[in-house]
């Protein structure tokens, strides 16, 4: 495939201060040597492939010395996008890293859409499309377990189970093939009908552990729903001071965040939590006050996991009480603080009342109990064991519905075997499972949907 070569700005993830503009496809080189001047004369489309080099980026209209800078030079196919690039390492700031920009733009580069250094990658066959996603995922990945994921996805681990089981669905099909081509031995119908079953439900078994990592697989990509609730001055403030604290928060500006509901994220043992309406935490110190006992339920409702605050130096009140009974059946961690000061709540009615949920006590005021808290958030949702970064979870929601369907699929698949129906039919549906699990790895997807899921990338990559 001949594409136009395309240029943009892309920084490095983690590397804030250097700025690249990366060019890739047929004229990469011979625009970037258009640019560039060297202190001993060479030309780039000389040197070898995959060298850096020291020089200046050069106005070829005016001769003025744009930027110093480093080039990489890197002929395809051995290239992210397979095809030849070029990256140019500006130190100087946004507006120097512009020129230079503008300067490949004027040369002969095209600006490049998001996402299409990527999408470039995927179509010309360097990587398949649940590995393309992968990229996007680790640009926003909010804590290193997430990125663990998006690595491993990268890595093609999801592509590689895909693929095993679209390969076993084949071989299925290949013997339904053989049972339709000689119905009349019966040792032949005999064998497809064990063996039909058989592999089905391997197929259907492996879809369904890739199903049941996608609530955690979720959580780590999209953040943990989280609201913090209690009575006025039990420590809501001091809580969310001390989970900022201690772990930081990772985003600030959240896209599709509401005007009503602020959000934040904080890293908590590698669990991403996403804290709900902490404005309304900060400022009027009382959710159900500031937006409402109905919208406040519906917050509660959706939220993920829920930090219920008491105080331990007061009886439960009314309120406390009433706290409680709506957070009924919710994942909820109850914190009962200030045990630096005399115990006067009834924690034996706590405990009742937690219903096997998780209690932490903690003294925010001295620091005591952060740890429990933290360890209490982690094992809720990864049952106490520490999740071995090489399992497989699918995070991608078009992933898991694909999943969902192929799930369905092969059951019906599985279910007209089992009651007898026409072997033709049954090899509808798992050709149609087969087909599903495709379009994770991107084989037979429409170009509209490529279009859509690389739009969503980030400039530059
Ligand atoms: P909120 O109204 O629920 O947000 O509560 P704040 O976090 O604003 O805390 C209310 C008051 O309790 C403040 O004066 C805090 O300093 C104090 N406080 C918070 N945590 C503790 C604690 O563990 N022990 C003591 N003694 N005071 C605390
Ligand atoms: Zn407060």
């Amino acid at each position: 495939m001949d594409l136009d070569t395309i240029a943009a700005i892309s920084t490095p993830l983690g590397e804030g201060a250097i700025a690249i503009v990366r060019l890739s496809g047929e004229g990469a080189i011979a625009i970037a040597d258009k640019l560039y001047k060297s202190p001993s004369g060479k030309r780039l489309n000389e040197v070898e492939s995959h060298t850096i080099h020291y020089g200046h980026i050069v106005d070829p209209s005016t001769d003025e010395v744009v930027e110093e800078v480093m080039i990489s030079l890197m002929r395809g196919p051995r290239t992210f996008t397979r095809e030849d690039v070029i990256e140019i390492n500006c130190h100087g700031g946004l507006v120097t890293v512009n020129r230079v920009l503008q300067l490949t733009v004027k040369y002969g580069a095209r600006l490049a859409e998001p996402g299409e250094f990527t999408k470039r990658a995927f179509l010309n066959g360097r990587i398949d499309l649940s590995q393309a996603e992968a990229v996007m995922d680790l640009i926003r990945a909010k804590t290193d377990r997430a990125m663990n994921v998006a690595l491993g996805q990268m890595d093609g681990r999801l592509s590689k189970l895909v693929k095993r089981l679209r390969q076993e669905i084949l071989e299925t099909l290949a013997h339904v093939e053989v049972n339709i081509d000689y119905p009349e031995y019966d040792d032949v119908e005999e064998m497809t009908h064990q063996m039909l079953i058989e592999k089905a439900t391997i197929v259907k078994n492996e879809i369904n552990k890739l199903l049941q990592t996608s609530q955690q697989g979720k959580i780590l990509r999209e953040g943990l729903s989280t609201v913090i609730i209690g009575r006025p001055n039990v420590g809501k403030s001091s809580l969310l001071n001390s989970l900022v604290h201690e772990n930081k928060a990772i985003v600030t500006d959240i896209p599709g965040t509401t005007r009503d509901v602020i959000e934040e994220y904080v890293n908590v043992r590698g669990v991403p939590l996403r804290l709900v309406d902490t404005a309304g935490i900060r400022e009027t110190e009382d959710i159900v006050e500031r937006i409402g006992v109905e919208k406040s339920r519906k917050v509660l409702k959706e939220a993920d996991l829920i930090l219920l605050v008491l105080n331990y130096h007061e009886e439960l009140t009314l309120e406390d009480i009433q706290l409680i009974e709506v957070v009924k059946g919710m994942d909820t961690i109850f914190i009962v603080n200030k045990t630096d000061l005399s115990r006067k709540i009834d924690l034996e009615k706590i405990e009742q009342l937690a219903e096997d949920r998780p209690i932490v006590t903690t003294s925010l005021l001295e620091e005591k109990g952060i740890d429990e808290l933290e360890e209490a958030i982690g094992s809720l949702f990864f049952e106490g064991n520490v999740q071995s970064s090489d399992l497989t979870y699918v995070s991608n929601s078009r992933h898991i519905a694909l999943l969902t369907a192929a799930n369905q699929s092969i059951s019906d698949a599985l279910d007209g075997i089992e009651a007898g129906i026409p072997i033709d039919i049954v090899q509808i549906d798992l050709t149609r499972c087969w087909e599903q699990l495709g379009e994770i790895i991107g084989d037979s997807v429409h170009e509209s949907l490529i279009d859509q899921l690389f739009s969503q990338f980030c400039l530059g990559k």
